[in-house]
C-alpha cells in the first residue's frame, strides 16, 4: 500500500506520518471510543469535539488525503459516506448533521490519514472559518 519503511524513504514528510495516530488507533496501539467498524472502515469520536457530536469515519487502508484518492478507491469511498449516513441515524441526528473531508494544508488537515468530520447536534455556522 501506500506506506514507505526504511532506507527508501526520501522525503521528510512521508516519513513523519509513517504511522499517524488514526493507524495507532486501527491496530489498536492507542484507545478511541469507537463507535462503529468494520472491515473497511472505522468510527470513532474526536478526542476534541466541534459539536455534541463530533465522529470521525476513517479508511482502514492509509490513504492520505482526499487529494491522494484514485479511481480504485470508489468504492471504499462510497462505503464510508453510507457508514456515515448510519451513524448518524443511529446516533439520533434528526435534525441534520455536517460531513466535512478537510484537505492539506489549506483545508486544515492535521492528520495525514483520510478521515471523514460527522457533526451535529447543535446548528452550525456556515461558511466556516
Ligand atoms: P483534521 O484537522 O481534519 O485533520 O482533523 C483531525 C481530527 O482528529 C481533529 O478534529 C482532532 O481533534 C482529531 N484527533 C486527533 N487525535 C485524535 C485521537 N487520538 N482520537 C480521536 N480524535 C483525534
Amino acid at each position: 500500500d501506500e506506506v514507505c519503511h526504511g532506507v527508501g524513504d526520501r522525503s521528510e514528510e512521508e516519513s513523519a506520518d509513517e504511522m499517524t495516530i488514526f493507524k495507532k488507533i486501527i491496530d489498536k496501539e492507542i484507545p478511541a471510543d469507537i463507535v462503529y467498524e468494520d472491515d473497511q472502515c472505522l468510527a470513532f469520536r474526536d478526542v476534541n469535539p466541534q459539536a455534541p457530536v463530533h465522529v470521525l469515519v476513517i479508511p482502514k487502508r492509509e490513504i492520505r488525503s482526499l487529494a491522494d484518492v484514485v479511481e480504485t478507491d470508489r468504492e471504499l469511498l462510497g462505503h464510508l459516506l453510507v457508514v456515515a449516513s448510519r451513524i448518524a441515524a443511529k446516533l439520533h441526528l434528526h435534525d441534520g448533521y455536517r460531513t466535512v473531508i478537510n484537505c492539506g494544508a489549506h483545508g486544515g488537515q492535521t492528520v495525514h490519514h483520510l478521515h471523514i468530520h460527522l457533526l451535529g447536534g447543535r446548528n452550525l455556522d456556515w461558511p466556516p472559518g
